[in-house]
């Protein structure tokens, strides 16, 4: 009747909750009420360091429950060991006894296993020389599976509730990251998304750039050693081997790996897991931990699900992006078109405003190009309009913008720019087209332009524009070949110009 009761009341005990804590504080009280003790505990082996740590206790001395005991050690450490039942009827003469309660004469250990492993062990004390004969021992390792039902259960809830998180985290993941268009905020995104879900120390976007990979987003709590923007090679390191091997790798401890190459200081465990999209490599997700086999094999599924995810967004992106290029490129020369011009002349006032820099605006135009056309053909003419924008690119500054305005016409921007220097970038401009050979044209292909400059000729896009049409037109009038200022207010001066 006994055994019924006692099993009856642990059971109930563990299905009452799925706080573990909860589960075996209540099964050490039953344990003391029923055998009478004073002094009992539940001990879980730690894994790795293979060491019984006190989860559970009722009556030991203060401190004690801090004391790892290592398998083998101790009457608990030698249960957990043999695998069976440990008793010490007199703790005294007993060498194995360790003391963890002053007072204690018998004490008794009961494995806890799952399955065939041990997971923990049930300690029991007494205050009383041979207090538990056979048939208690019998009886505590009978109510033991109860506590060892508790952890499986507690274990398998955590693994349940770890699973349904990361679910969680998938579909958010693949809900935030389909609605980003932007590459570099999607990657920012990606990393700090799966850093909080995963509970990694540094997450990593590594993507490839012609034969290396670059290191384009990451986010956590290491130590980088590369910045953002820098180049790895794509064939050395963890991720070389995972890009080769088109699958991912796991490194439990960085400290054995020959020729190790490291992205953080701290990091002790490493995953990699290439980024594929319709068969396309794109890069690989990197993830960092401080601990070693800090990895769980049950997570990498999900991770591998995140990185496909993360894959098909970082293309949609790039394609995104490369569809807003080109709406922005001028199919026949390579350079910006007008849309790109309209875009771009309110952000370098608006910047020459803010800084009170300066800017000005360039209108050229091909001289005579209709005859050109007509004289050597439609093609040879698209040749020359390719040879020009290519002039032009090379002769300004990265930070200006030269785009086709349409036809034979070129607009230019140029931030932090004066009077003076806009002029003598345009006469410079309009030297190099006018001594430049173009092949198949056997005389010089001449431009006409007209410049003017932030505040000077005005303080909007139509005045600017306005005026800079103006001293185009002006220099035409002149006699093409030439570079004139806008008027300010009045004509339109010859800045410089030859014939
Ligand atoms: P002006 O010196 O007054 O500027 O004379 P123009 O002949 O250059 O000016 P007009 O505006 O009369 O002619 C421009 C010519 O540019 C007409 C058009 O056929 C030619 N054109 C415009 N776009 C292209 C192009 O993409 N390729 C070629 N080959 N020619 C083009
Ligand atoms: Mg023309
Ligand atoms: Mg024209």
């Amino acid at each position: 009747m006994q055994k019924i009761a006692i099993l009856y009341d642990a059971s109930q005990a563990v299905l009452s909750t799925f706080d573990l804590d909860e589960v075996l504080q209540r099964i050490l009280v039953i344990a003391c009420d029923y055998f009478h003790l004073k002094n009992v505990a539940i001990l879980l082996l730690d894994e790795p360091t293979q060491e019984l740590c006190v989860r559970s206790q009722i009556g030991w001395d203060k401190g004690c429950d801090q004391v790892r005991m290592a398998v083998g050690q101790g009457i608990t450490g030698t249960a957990a060991k043999l695998k069976r039942p440990v008793y010490a009827p007199d703790v005294s003469k007993d060498l194995r006894y360790v003391c963890s309660a002053t007072g204690t004469r018998s004490e008794v250990a009961i494995p806890l296993m799952v399955r065939d492993e041990v997971v923990g062990v049930l300690d029991c004390q007494s205050e009383n020389l041979n207090h538990f004969d056979n048939h208690t021992i019998d009886l505590l390792t009978l109510f033991s599976t109860q506590a060892s039902m508790a952890l499986q259960n507690a274990r398998l809830y955590s693994l349940e509730r770890r699973r349904a998180q990361q679910l969680e985290a998938i579909n958010a993941i693949a809900q935030q990251t389909t609605a980003v268009l932007d590459v570099k905020e999607l990657l920012i995104k990606v990393c700090s998304l799966i850093q909080q879900a995963f509970q990694v120390s540094h997450v990593s976007v590594l993507l490839r750039e012609e034969d290396d990979l670059v290191l384009r987003a990451h986010h956590g709590s290491l130590t980088p050693r590369t910045v953002e923007g820098g180049r790895l090679s794509a064939a050395t390191g963890l991720w070389g081997q995972a890009l080769s091997a088109g699958k991912t790798v796991i490194e439990d401890d960085v400290r054995t790996v020959p020729e190790y190459v490291g992205l953080y200081t701290e990091s002790g465990s490493r995953m990699c897991i290439p980024l594929v999209s319709f068969g396309q490599t794109l890069g690989a997700l990197l993830l960092d931990n401080v601990e070693p086999k800090a990895f769980r094999s049950g997570d990498v599924q999900s991770l591998e699900s995140v990185a496909d995810i993360c894959a098909t967004a970082i293309q949609n992106a790039n394609y995104v992006e490369r569809v807003r290029q080109l709406a922005y490129v001028d199919g026949l020369t390579g350079i910006f078109n007008r849309r790109f011009f309209e875009l771009r002349i309110s952000e370098e006032m608006e910047r020459a405003r803010r800084f009170q820099t300066g800017m000005a605006v360039i209108m050229v135009d091909i001289d005579h190009f209709k005859r050109l056309n007509d004289e050597f053909g439609h093609l040879l003419g698209d040749e020359v309009l390719r040879q020009v924008s290519s002039i032009f690119h090379q002769q300004l500054r990265k930070i200006d913008v030269v785009c086709r305005y349409g036809g034979e016409e070129f607009s230019i921007l140029l931030s932090q720019t004066n009077l003076q220097h806009a002029v003598s970038v345009a006469e410079k401009l309009r030297r190099m087209v006018e001594t430049w050979q173009f092949p198949g044209v056997p005389r010089p292909v001449t431009i006409s332009a007209g410049a003017a400059t932030y505040p000077d000729h005005g303080t909007t896009r139509d005045d600017l524009v306005k005026a800079a049409d103006a001293g185009l037109y002006a220099a035409k009038q002149a006699g093409r070949n030439r570079v004139f200022l806008a008027p300010v207010g009045g004509k339109s001066s010859a800045a410089a110009g030859s014939q």
